[in-house]
């Protein structure tokens, strides 16, 4: 038990007996098998990922021999700004390459109803201010980011650029010619000088490994390949295909919060198989006030993005730009430590600590109590209560959520006792052994986050010494930067490890984009054609990121499991979306990158 300063004797709840709440529900929910409770979509189940429900079927093309400058793999936002950087460094001899049929990569295939982005639209979408354009709303729905998407192909003559319906599948370094073989499942044969990798973090879906999933006869689909053929409906619901159908939705994650409503309001009934409930907090969306708008001057977003990245990863701030669910708890915080240190207090590690922990169990009380006050059956309220700290797991921000199960059609069913759904069979699902007879399955299950990298990006990447580099990452990620590695020259990624993580991921991979554009055409006002991290330089900044590395194993420890925590298990070193990021912050990181660009000396790369 901590010592609790004399200040927080009135709390009103007692922190030990919520310790012991965590702990219990987290325990509830361990499993020894960790990542390897979901399937891979591969093979029987490749059809979850492999349809393309926004595409005329048939589309055909002439394979593409060409060489090129730069290939960039992915026209999803990653992939659109490194072209877009690169085009305002003058670098234009370049292709994209996408497996959708339009860019938006996460936004053009993420179209269930109900979704939208949690993070701010100012914040969140790309080159508002180059392209003169304010979002509609504080927090966009997903048909204006896709839309976004669109404008920035229009605009910088993406669409010229980009090979659509094209996958790679492998990238492999020719010593001989200096440059990377891109093959595609098009049979393009691609020689390109350079690769920047913008696959995304959350491109892959995922199942779970639930016994009998394949035997299931009815209808199922991964949310992010929504079937609106068979639903009815589009984004903003109106699913009447679902009138006269039973429906089970498994996963209770950002994805499911948004799209059950719609179920619910349509189906005939609607099951949600819970196994840890997310905490579901205020949306509050608003449209853009003008006047707040006409006075934005220039430099405002990147201003913006910075102060929010400030905030969440807990630095003291004056103003909050954004000021909403992601900051609330630091205000808390914040404004706590200020009372304390005004009344002379001195607040050693252990007590900031204690007191950090104090603001999140009064965050986390909100979130629960806003569960009492809308949700009318008691063991449904009960269940959709988040047992954990407010960053075990991704917040999630909703206003039609939990009133949905108000609805005599809709039926939580907490499958947290048995550590997920049983058993899945020819007619339904099967959750603390009882059949619940359904016509149609939807896994809101997530992606593959953090699983090994060989399962996340579909084809393989040989380097120099033809290794692959899924060999050369066997024991954990290893670049300078999170954006290159030793043994693949020319080759960068833009991404979310050994960098400065950032929960407004457009943001960070603008960074990225803009760092590797610098690379570049450094390169190229150098004379020089080949790059290659150096094994010394590769090393130290992985030193680096481990001697910055906050030691959060406690926290992460004590919550229920996840991909945050990479299911719980913490024994693997860099598993889990939080470890093996440069701990300092976003704003930091990029701080590291300005100073190294400031030396001109494309420090830690070989090159001629
Ligand atoms: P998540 O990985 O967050 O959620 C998957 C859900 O499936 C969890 O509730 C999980 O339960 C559940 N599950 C897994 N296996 C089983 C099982 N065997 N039985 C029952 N339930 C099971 O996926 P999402 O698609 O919801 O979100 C993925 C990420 O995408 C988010 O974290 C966010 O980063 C991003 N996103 C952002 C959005 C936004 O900005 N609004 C919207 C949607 C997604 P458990 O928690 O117990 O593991």
């Amino acid at each position: 038990m901590t010592r609790l300063p004399k200040q927080f004797s009135n709390l009103g709840f007692d922190p030990d007996a919520l310790r012991t709440r965590y702990r219990e529900e987290r325990d509830k929910r361990l499993r020894t098998d960790g990542d390897e409770q979901y399937v891979e979509i591969t093979e029987t189940f490749a059809r979850y990922a492999d349809v393309d429900p926004y595409v005329e079927p048939g589309f055909e093309r002439e394979p593409l021999a060409t060489e090129i400058d730069v290939a960039i793999i992915g026209g999803g936002f990653s992939g659109m700004l490194a072209a877009v950087r690169l085009r305002e460094r003058g670098i234009t001899d370049v292709r994209i390459i996408e497996s959708g049929g339009d860019f938006g990569g996460t936004w053009y295939w993420n179209r269930y109803p109900g979704a939208q982005c949690d993070i701010e639209s100012y914040c969140y979408l790309p080159l508002l201010e180059e392209l003169n354009v304010l979002p509609k709303e504080k927090y966009s729905f997903a048909p204006e980011i896709y839309e976004h998407s669109q404008r920035i192909g229009r605009e910088y003559g993406l669409y010229d650029i980009t090979l659509f319906q094209t996958r790679v599948t492998e990238l492999r370094w020719d010593t001989a010619q200096d440059r990377w073989l891109v093959s595609t499942n098009r049979n393009d044969r691609i020689q390109a000088r350079f690769v920047i990798q913008a696959v995304g973090t959350a491109s892959r879906p995922k199942l779970p490994g639930i016994p009998g999933i394949e035997d299931f006869q009815g209808h199922s689909f991964h949310t992010s390949r929504w079937d609106y053929a068979y639903t009815g409906g589009d984004h903003r619901g109106d699913l009447i295909g679902l009138a006269d159908k039973r429906v089970a939705i498994i996963g209770t994650g950002a994805t499911a919060i948004q799209c059950v409503p719609h179920v619910g309001r349509h189906a005939r009934s609607l099951h949600v198989f819970q196994r840890t409930p997310s905490s579901v907090d205020l949306r509050g969306n608003k449209p853009t006030d003008p006047s707040w708008a006409a006075a934005l001057t220039p430099g405002w977003q990147r201003a913006r993005r910075e102060n929010f990245a400030d905030i969440v990863v807990g630095r003291p701030f004056e103003v909050d730009l954004v000021n909403d669910g992601w900051t609330d708890i630091f205000h808390r915080f914040q404004a706590d430590l200020r009372r304390a240190m005004a009344e002379g207090s001195n607040v050693d590690m252990e007590e900031l600590a204690l007191r950090a922990e104090i603001a999140d169990f009064q965050k986390m009380n909100e979130i629960r109590h806003r569960v009492d006050e809308t949700v009318s059956d008691h063991d449904a309220a009960e269940a959709l209560k988040p047992w954990y700290r407010q960053f075990c797991k991704r917040p999630t921000f909703n206003d039609e959520y939990l009133p949905t199960f108000n609805r005599p059609n809709v039926h939580l069913v907490d499958v947290s006792a048995n550590k997920g759904v049983e058993r899945i069979t020819p007619k339904g699902v099967v959750a603390n052994g009882v059949e619940y007879e359904v016509d149609c399955i939807i896994f809101a299950t997530g992606f593959e986050i953090t699983s090994a990298p060989k399962r996340r990006v579909s084809f393989d990447i040989i380097g120099r010494e033809d290794e692959s580099l899924f060999d050369h990452w066997r024991d954990g990620l290893r670049t300078l930067h999170g954006l290159s590695s030793h043994g693949f020259p020319n080759w960068f990624f833009i991404g979310v490890n050994q960098n400065g993580l950032s929960v407004n991921m457009t943001a960070m991979f603008d960074d990225q984009a803009q760092h590797i554009a610098y690379i570049l055409s450094e390169l190229r006002n150098r004379g020089l054609t080949v790059a290659e991290v150096t094994a010394e330089a590769e090393a130290a900044w992985i030193a680096e990121i481990r001697r910055l590395a906050v030691n959060n194993l406690a926290f992460q420890e004590a919550c229920t499991p996840g991909y945050y925590n990479n299911e719980g298990q913490l024994a693997a070193r860099g598993k889990g979306l939080s470890s093996e990021v440069y701990a300092p912050g976003i704003n930091a990181f990029n701080a590291v990158l300005a100073a190294w660009r400031e030396t001109g000396l494309l420090e830690g790369f070989a090159v001629r």
